[in-house]
């Protein structure tokens, strides 16, 4: 079901026609929808394909910052303002209708719930009459065969983008341990669109750029960074992850240089 398709669409977009960049901050800050506002314009400006943000949290503490039903308003405003496609994390039942309505675009089921059979029956379900909703289905937060990952996206009865973030246990010094080359695999075994995600497999600015060219020369169709503009004032991730919207400018035409190499 999820085999060898290389027609899977981001709003009416077949994905792996060309470079396709996402970015975006990790987390929403619901108090200060004009970070978000001004990231997301910076990096419309940056060349981006489409924009991500967390509207919920998949937090390690459930002290932490979990996220608000109403940021998905302010996404949905932006994609309106910037007419780009919006890329929102899944992650329980209830939120997959209010995504739906707000038009989200793309689905990103997370690395901790990858693996939730229920979570993508119910989104395969709820999207099988909206062709034009797309799964981006992350790697799972810990090593596996990769047959289980690949597997699990037949729960969601569509072709997926398949989103290596790296996994643990980690390499000392990085986020998780780096699996950029995953992708070599998966394009021998499985032919969907893959976008990598070097932020959440490096886990730090300096490195995510590097691990962003690295993906793209062992053949990936895209990325997914964290930007923000102002990182120190971000939530989530993006305090310790997140480049600026002009790194992601000066990356992209380099991105595009080893993307026409390899092909
Ligand atoms: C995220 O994209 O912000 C995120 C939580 O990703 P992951 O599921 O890969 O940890
Ligand atoms: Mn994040």
């Amino acid at each position: 079901m999820v085999r060898k398709n290389r027609e899977v669409k981001i709003a009416g977009k077949i994905v792996v026609e060309d470079l396709y960049i996402i970015a975006g901050q990790c987390t929403i800050d619901v108090k200060n929808p004009a970070l978000f506002q001004e990231t997301s314009h910076a990096l419309k400006e940056a060349g981006v394909n489409a924009i991500r943000g967390g509207v919920w949290k998949p937090r390690t503490l459930p002290s932490s910052y979990q996220g608000d039903d109403k940021s998905l308003q302010i996404i949905a405003d932006v994609k309106k303002s910037l007419a780009l496609p919006i890329v929102v994390e899944i992650m329980e039942e209830y939120q997959i209708d209010l995504a739906i309505a707000a038009g989200v675009d793309v689905f990103q089921v997370g690395a901790r719930n990858s693996l939730n059979y229920g979570l993508l029956k119910s989104i395969g379900k709820k999207i099988a009459n909206r062709p034009e909703i797309t799964v981006l289905h992350k790697r799972p937060i810990h090593m596996g065969d990769i047959d289980e990952w690949i597997g699990a996206a037949d729960y969601v009865g569509r072709d997926v983008i398949f989103c290596p973030r790296g996994f643990k246990p980690t390499i000392s010094g990085f986020r998780n341990h780096p699996d950029e080359s995953i992708t070599l695999l998966l394009n021998e075994r499985v032919g969907n669109p893959v976008i990598v995600d070097p932020s959440h497999s490096m886990g730090r600015p300096d490195f995510v750029k590097k691990a962003a060219l690295a993906a793209i020369a062992y053949g990936c169709d895209g990325l997914i960074i964290e930007s923000h503009i102002d990182p120190p004032k971000g939530l989530g991730d993006d305090p310790k992850q997140s480049i600026l919207p002009k790194d992601v400018k000066e990356l992209i035409p380099k991105l595009k240089q080893i993307y026409q190499m390899v092909r």
